[in-house]
């Protein structure tokens, strides 16, 4: 449960922050978002935030640019999913340590 700024209380959740949260190295793939897809950057105004409302760990900023915390992303894949701009990709791991 969260309250949103005009006092409403809402099921929208918010990350957990601490180390019981945190991925650690088990994630197998990884999200990355090309800006230059996703509708937030290309417009340059709040817009979309689909990955956001759907991501189940609330990594992902409602920003402009929107950026993910890799610190508590599991890499299910789940952004990637539901993106309608084909914004974001799966990569795996091992290319991030080679
Ligand atoms: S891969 Fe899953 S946990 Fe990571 S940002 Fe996407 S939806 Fe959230
Ligand atoms: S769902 Fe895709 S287009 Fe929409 S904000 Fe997320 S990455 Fe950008």
């Amino acid at each position: 449960m969260g309250t949103r700024e005009c006092g409403h209380i809402c099921g929208e959740s918010s990350p957990g922050i601490g180390e019981g949260g945190k991925t650690g190295e088990w994630r197998n793939s990884r999200p990355v978002i090309d800006d230059s897809k996703c509708t937030p950057a290309r417009r340059n105004r709040p817009a979309c935030f689909l990955c956001w409302l759907y991501c189940p760990e609330v990594t992902i900023t409602k920003t402009v640019p929107l950026r993910i915390d890799l610190e508590y992303c599991k890499g299910c894949g789940i952004c990637a999913e539901v993106c309608p701009a084909g914004a974001i990709t799966m990569v795996d791991e091992e290319k991030f340590t080679q």
